[in-house]
């Protein structure tokens, strides 16, 4: 990239061993402050192509590159309060609430404590001065506690019995506090913004203020009630104009079309994320036949586990739920998985391929993912199930194989003609 003028970052190097790589990334252990801009650690790869097909990957990453991470940066600031924030399934997450202080070039003035259990295992109160650091420079938290700053004003961080939300009892499950009352106005809140979500139903200018100001009024309660919202309602809340409103009146109304994965999505099932959502609405095609599915139904589709299936059956006999579904559907929110076009159906679905030769302008990489992204697989041996067999120039035996079994088989012209 160089040679051809590309502009590369100019302190790369090339290292001959391990020995080389490890003084390379402690040089640059201190050095890394003095650059413009912020460094976390250095990226080491192997640079010989041959060499990374050899190494190939994991099903994670491949195993010719690799970052190395320098310690993180530690500050030391105060504990102004420790808040708790509630989620959409009810877990109540203790926040600390900092005095703001520079931290890898940014101002953190928040840090997850994560569970009521790791307080009390580091002792951390309020008033206390704490070393933060960034976890993977992104998500600061606390380290721990600075002992000799104590003043003796800092009590004991008293773990919350009842919801800060709803007053209602809380209930310990693993190592979280969690609040069960399905009419809990922090949980209805967190779970309409994830209904909301990109991800989910993805309602444009419907967000967290907005909300926020929704279930304070009255005017929600839950995810359903969105769709009976009044323009001029809306019109009358704080930074709201009439034009405005009606924007989100259509956006709303365009959200009823969605696929029903992003509806399944959207319900906010404990475990269900939006991967899982796409695998239930293409086994059951409808939101009807999900409800009444039993957990041994459940469990014998590929990638959903036995959690999971008890989260959705647990989800859909709650009769809370039962009256939300009803809202929604007579909303006239869609509950079908919406059939592709039979137009569209790809011809290299679920059909064997298997490559020989060289195919001019394709690398066998390039093939291999062309057809597996169209849908079909491919295998190194030729046998009575295969479908087609690509031959390039130079082919090897396959060829003669696939001749003697009557398979398919693809030129660049036909192999381009499929595509
Ligand atoms: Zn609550």
């Amino acid at each position: 990239m160089k040679k051809l003028g590309l502009p590369v970052n100019p302190h790369y190097t090339i290292c001959r061993n391990m020995d080389e790589v490890v003084s390379y990334c402690n040089s640059w252990e201190s050095k890394r402050n003095d650059l413009a801009y912020q460094v976390d650690g250095i990226v080491v790869k192997v640079n010989s192509l041959k060499l990374h097909e050899e190494l190939g990957s994991t099903s994670k990453a491949p195993r010719w590159i690799i970052s190395y991470k320098y310690h993180p940066e530690e500050a030391v600031t105060m504990i102004k309060a420790i808040r708790i924030q509630i989620g959409k399934t009810g877990t109540l997450t203790p926040v600390a609430e900092l005095r703001p202080v520079q931290l890898s070039g940014t101002t953190v003035s928040r840090a997850t404590l994560h569970n009521f259990d790791e307080i009390e295992r580091k002792d951390i109160r309020t008033g206390d001065y704490v070393v933060v650091q960034k976890a993977g420079e992104i998500i600061p938290q606390v380290v721990r506690v600075v002992q000799e700053k104590r003043t003796g004003e800092e009590r004991p961080f008293a773990v919350p019995i009842r919801c800060p939300a709803c007053k209602e009892e809380v209930f310990k499950e693993f190592v979280y506090l969690r609040c069960y009352n399905p009419l809990c106005p922090a949980q209805a809140k967190r779970r309409i913004e994830y209904f909301a979500s990109r991800k989910a139903m993805d309602i444009e200018g419907l967000g967290p203020a907005l909300i926020e100001q929704l279930v304070d009024k009255n005017l929600i309660g839950d995810y359903a009630d969105i769709y009976s919202l009044k323009p001029d309602a809306l019109a009358s809340l704080d930074r709201m104009g009439e034009k405005s409103a009606q924007r989100l009146i259509q956006s709303i109304e365009k959200s009823k079309k969605r696929d029903l994965s992003r509806l399944i999505c959207a319900l906010g099932i404990q475990h269900v994320g939006s991967h899982a959502a796409e695998i239930l609405s293409k086994h059951f095609n409808t939101l009807e036949k999900l409800t009444c599915a039993t957990v041994e139904e459940l469990n014998k589709i590929h990638a959903i586990g036995k959690v999971m299936s008890k989260s959705i059956v647990t989800f859909f006999s709650n009769s809370h739920t039962k009256d939300v579904i009803n809202k929604l559907k007579s909303a006239g929110v869609n509950t079908r998985a919406i059939i592709k076009d039979q137009r569209t159906v790809s011809p290299f679905k679920e059909k064997s391929f298997v490559l020989t030769g060289v195919l001019n302008g394709y690398t066998r990489k390039e093939l291999e993912s062309l057809i597996k992204g169209l849908g079909g697989k491919v295998t190194s041996t030729v046998s009575s199930k295969t479908d087609y067999l690509v031959a390039g120039e130079s082919p090897g035996s396959k060829l003669a194989k696939a001749q003697k079994l009557g398979i398919t088989i693809l030129g660049k012209v036909e192999f381009e003609k499929l595509l």
